[in-house]
This record gives structure tokens, sequence and C-alpha cells, in this order.
């Protein structure tokens, strides 16, 4: 049985003062029946992790280098983000891919380092508009899972976040119709590859998911959650999010 998770990415957003948040989240979820995460910028990790100390919230990171230290400015190691007490990490976010020039081979890299440095990472998939309207959507899904996932991955390391790029902070979401036939192809594909581990590996929907469209979206197969970036930064709107999980 595959436990629900609201993961919700905060992306570049928020402040010192915006963590008052995490523990409305945390209060008026207490009783809910869902894994929820908030994974701020990397500067705030540290004051979240104090903030949701003794709630039922888990804080995250956004990125992590492959590297397990070394010289490079700027980034943060898996090993940090667990020494700090966090235990999940959002990997190959297409804002990463576009941002960074990421491609799959070093999320997979990234994935296979926090894996050994015992996070949960959360990697995430999806085809731009244009791979969409070409309909090549399922062949870009199937080389990013087979590129991106490492085959370290199991059903207690690793999650998959499908967000098409064209969903995300745009205000359009996927049909659901769209997400099923996604969603259905990807966990063909997780099975086929790691068998009972990959029945059991969760499967987020990430891109515009908000109060208004969040049951609709946990009513169909094979989503086990959403991965959500601008309605996470309020508790006003994360937290029905989190109660139409629960109540799917
Ligand atoms: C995201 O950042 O992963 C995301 C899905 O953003 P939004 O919910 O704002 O579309």
């Amino acid at each position: 049985m595959r436990r629900k998770m609201a993961a919700g990415n905060w992306k570049m957003n928020g402040s010192r003062a915006a963590l008052s948040q995490l523990q409305a989240i945390a209060t008026a979820t207490s009783d809910v029946d869902v894994d929820t995460l908030i994974c701020p910028p990397s500067v705030y990790l540290s004051e979240a992790l104090s903030c949701a100390a003794d709630t039922s919230l888990h804080i995250g990171a956004q990125d992590c280098h492959f590297e397990t230290s070394g010289p490079h400015t700027g980034d943060i190691s898996a090993a940090m983000i667990g020494d700090l007490g966090a235990f999940h990490v959002i990997l190959g976010h297409s804002e990463r891919r576009a941002d960074h020039g990421e491609d799959s081979a070093q999320v997979r890299d990234k994935a296979k380092t926090a894996q050994a440095t015992g996070l949960t990472t959360i990697i995430c998939l999806g085809e731009s508009e244009d791979q969409r309207l070409a309909c090549n959507t399922l062949d870009i899904i199937a080389g990013q899972l087979a590129t991106s996932v490492p085959d370290t991955s199991t059903a207690a390391n690793t999650i998959i976040a499908y967000e098409p790029v064209w969903a995300i902070g745009t205000g359009r979401t996927a049909t659901t119709a769209e997400i099923d036939e996604v969603h259905d192809f990807i966990r063909a594909r997780l099975v086929q590859r790691f068998s009972e581990e990959g029945q059991e590996m969760r499967l987020l929907y990430g891109g515009s998911v908000k109060p208004g469209n969040a049951a609709e979206i946990f009513e169909t197969d094979n989503v086990d959650g959403a991965l959500v970036g601008g309605a996470s930064l309020k508790a006003s709107d994360f937290v029905p999010i989190i109660k139409a999980l629960a109540a799917s």
C-alpha cells in the first residue's frame, strides 16, 4: 500500500518570516494521515527544521550536488542535508534542468549520491509543451525515466514526480486523462524495471495544483499525491490540498 504524500516546493520564494507558515501547516494537518513535506530554499533549511520539530511535517531540500564534497561553490551536498536532519531532496526539477543545464545523467548521479547518503529522492520528469504537441510525451518520459532514475532506486528511497513543464507555474493543469495516461505509463515502466519495488514507488503529479483542482487530480489512478509549487507557500492554500489528498 503506497502512502500518500503532499510535497511543497518553495523554489526561490519565502523568507524567515514566511517560516511561520510551516507551523500553521503542521498544526492544521496534525491529524491527517498523509506524508507532508515542504522544501524551502536551502538557506532556510535549518530554521525550517526547527520550526517543524515535534510535528509530522517533513522538511527537505530542493537540490544537491552529485559529489559528496569538494570545490563546488554555491552547491550543497546530500550529506549536509542529512546532517541537518532532513530526509528528502527534490532532484531534476525542470527549472534546474532549464536554469542550470542539468541533464538526466546528472540527475541520476545526484540521485545515486543522495540515496547512498540515506535521503529519499523526489525525481522530477516532464515534457515541454512542444514535445507534447509533437505527440512525443511518452517517449520523453521513457527517456527521462530510464536515464534519471538510478538502478539503486527502491520504493523507500525514490518518489517520482510527473510535472509537465507547460503546467508548472502557469495555471494550466494537465487533464485527468493526460495525467492518467502518463502515470499509468510510468507505473508500467517502473514495474518492468524494478518489479515489486516499482509497484510501491510513489508517483506525484505536479503542475498548478490548487485547492480547486486537487480533489479531481487525486481521484486519478496511480496518483499518490502532489508536488506543489505556488500553492504550498501559504497554509491557507496548501492545507486544503493536503486534506483533499487525505480524503481521496
Ligand atoms: C513545482 O514547482 O514543482 C510546481 C509544480 O509548481 P506549481 O505548483 O506552481 O505549478
